[in-house]
């Protein structure tokens, strides 16, 4: 298995806290990592200095070979390679559905107009919403904003996914059709790091599973493991709330 993003020892403090300890792991090329965990526990610290949202205090992270840099151009490019999808969808409001799609793309991918809505008009497809294009985010329902944040996210060709937390901001009647998007991309061997607690996704798509607490991976397994043999008492303590 090829290392795709590789952590090695990574600490992050807030101040006094120490919210990521020690974290290493590794994932690879068309893995799917669900990474659940307390509130708390630096689930979304982890997914941000992965793309380089976060700094990190010592520790290193390297994407497909490359040390993250610590600013400049090159971080940009980096970047390019993480696709991030947040639990609030995050789109431009003032842009229409296309627009945010073609954006990156042009500006970072420096690629032209026609072939960037071409793709994009692709992707909108691809993510069952290609019907929308012409309209304002705030004219579609939270699980498809959030399918074009995926599709935005997409665009830029990224070697890795990251969604935090993608369908906790969605009724629950829109989850589905957030879920039935990601488990295409994990089919089709999108590389891919879940914050979630779904875990019919997690069984469906993930090959691991990563138990975060207190900002620590405390247990590491696959989902049939670790959903019915948690092996710590965090974890199990953890799932009782949750199932
Ligand atoms: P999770 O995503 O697992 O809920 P987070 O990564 O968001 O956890 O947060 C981990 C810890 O770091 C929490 O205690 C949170 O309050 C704290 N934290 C997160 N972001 C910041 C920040 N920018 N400044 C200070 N503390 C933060
Ligand atoms: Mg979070």
């Amino acid at each position: 298995m090829e290392p795709l993003v590789v952590l090695d020892s990574v600490n992050k403090h807030f101040g006094e806290l120490h919210v990521l300890k020690d974290i290493s792991t590794t994932v690879a090329k068309g893995e799917v990592v669900v990474v659940i965990g307390p509130s708390g526990s630096g689930k979304s610290t982890l997914c941000r200095a992965i793309n380089r949202l976060e700094t990190i205090d010592s520790g290193t992270i390297t994407i497909d070979g490359k040390r993250l840099p610590e600013e400049g151009s090159g971080l940009a490019k980096l970047r390019a390679d993480v696709g991030m999808v947040f639990q609030a969808f995050n789109l431009f409001a003032h842009k229409t559905v296309l627009d945010n799609v073609t954006l990156g793309p042009m500006k970072v991918r420096k690629l032209g107009k026609a072939e960037a809505r071409k793709r994009a008009m692709e992707l909108l497809d691809r993510v069952g919403v290609a019907n929308q294009a012409q309209k304002m985010p705030a004219q579609l329902s939270g699980g498809q904003q959030q399918r074009v944040a995926i599709a935005r996210a997409l665009a830029m060709d990224p070697k890795v996914m990251l969604l935090d937390e993608p369908t906790s901001a969605l009724d629950p009647e829109m989850i589905n059709e957030v879920l039935d998007v990601m488990v295409g991309l994990a089919k089709d061997g999108m590389t891919m790091v879940v914050v979630t607690h779904e875990m019919g996704f997690a069984r469906k798509a993930a090959n691991r599973v990563l138990f975060m607490d207190q900002g620590m991976i405390v247990e590491e397994a696959t989902p049939e493991q670790f959903f019915t043999a948690p092996k710590s008492d965090r974890a199990k303590d953890f799932l009782s709330k949750i199932l």
